[in-house]
């Protein structure tokens, strides 16, 4: 029937519109900011960088690889590599960003640079309030401004944060056997280059 669809839609809201007085359920607004509703988990907003342990300089996961600064569409990440190296989380030598910027003014939380870091340094985070009467310098953060610790990432992502500490874990225990094995085979190969004899005995 012609109009059917309006009316349906014209019952419903006012279905919501009354439901609205007698249950909270149909309550849709809340009166912010006294009332929040809780952030979701998928919620994104602007990136932040992960560091492990206490010290966010010695564990910003972060190694100024410069992909997340290349992929980003409007161009709002800063980044100069450092010309020393400290360890990463397998013990690995690597760059660490001496300037992280992103400014936030300009970002529009695509997550594209979350998706192309492939060391989990980079990730979404849910606050949202950061409003400034300072539109340029008070929306360009540094790297210390950014960086938040992993307790941080698994109290607004847990299900993402737990995932990816499984696949960190997953990738440091490969390198530990790897690395086992070789010093294995060295101290094997050495101790037959000690003893060239006892090879050769237990070979007959
Ligand atoms: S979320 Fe998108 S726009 Fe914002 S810094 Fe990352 S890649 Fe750039
Ligand atoms: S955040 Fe990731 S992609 Fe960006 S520079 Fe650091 S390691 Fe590379």
């Amino acid at each position: 029937m012609l109009g059917d669809g309006i009316l349906k839609g014209m019952a419903e809201t006012a279905r919501n519109f009354f439901g609205s007085f007698v249950s909270d359920e149909r309550l849709t607004t809340v009166e912010y900011p006294e009332q929040r509703i809780p952030t979701v988990e998928a919620a994104r907003v602007f990136p932040f960088l992960v560091y492990d342990g206490a010290n966010w300089e010695a564990g910003m996961r972060c190694v100024a690889c410069q992909i997340c600064e290349k992929e980003c569409p409007p161009k709002c990440i800063y980044i100069e590599k450092s010309a020393d190296k400290k360890p990463d989380f397998v013990g690995k030598q690597q760059f660490y960003p001496t300037r992280f910027d992103i400014d936030v003014s300009v970002c529009m939380s695509c997550q594209i640079c979350v998706e192309v870091c492939p060391f989990e340094a980079i990730k979404m985070d849910t606050q949202f309030e950061l409003a400034t009467e300072d539109r340029f310098g008070g929306l360009l953060y540094d790297r210390k401004e950014l960086s938040r610790s992993n307790e941080y990432y698994h109290s607004i992502h847990p299900t993402e944060a737990g995932e990816v500490d499984a696949r960190l874990a997953e990738e440091k225990a490969k390198v530990e056997a790897r690395a086992k094995a070789a010093a294995e085979a060295a101290a094997a190969k050495a101790a037959a280059a000690a003893n060239p004899t006892q090879l050769a005995g237990g070979g007959s």
